[in-house]
C-alpha cells in the first residue's frame, strides 16, 4: 500500500529528501506523496524512508491504496531504468516476514 501523509503534518521538510523515487513535495498545506511514485522504499530500503524522519509519525501506509511487493519493485523499476535491483533487493515486506 502506498504511503499517504496525514493532515498532522507540521511541514518540516524532513521526508522529502529521503525519497529515493522523489515522490514527495510541499502541498498547498501540507506534504503530499505522488502514490504513483511511492513504492514504499521497496528496492532502497526495508522500511519506509520518510516514516523513519518523520518527528510526528504521520507519514503512514494508505489504507485505501493497498498494493503488492511484486507492483512495487515493478514501479521501482520503471522509475530507475538504469538500476539493476537484483533479485535480493530490500524491501519492507522481505523484513516482515523474518
Ligand atoms: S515510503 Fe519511501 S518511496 Fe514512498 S514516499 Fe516515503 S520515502 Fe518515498
Ligand atoms: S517529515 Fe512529517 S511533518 Fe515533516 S514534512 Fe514530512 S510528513 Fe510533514
Amino acid at each position: 500500500m502506498a504511503t499517504h501523509i496525514t493532515d498532522e503534518c507540521i511541514n518540516c521538510g524532513a521526508c522529502e529528501p529521503e525519497c529515493p523515487n522523489e515522490a514527495i513535495s510541499e502541498g498547498d498545506e501540507i506534504y503530499v506523496i505522488d502514490p504513483k511514485l511511492c513504492t514504499e522504499c521497496v528496492g532502497f530500503h526495508d522500511y519506509e524512508a520518510c516514516q523513519a524522519v518523520c518527528p510526528v509519525e504521520c507519514c503512514v501506509p494508505d489504507p485505501n491504496h493497498r498494493e503488492e511487493e511484486s507492483t512495487l519493485i515493478a514501479r521501482a523499476r520503471e522509475i530507475h531504468p538504469g538500476k539493476d535491483f537484483g533479485a535480493n533487493f530490500p524491501s519492507r515486506f522481505k523484513k516482515a516476514d523474518g
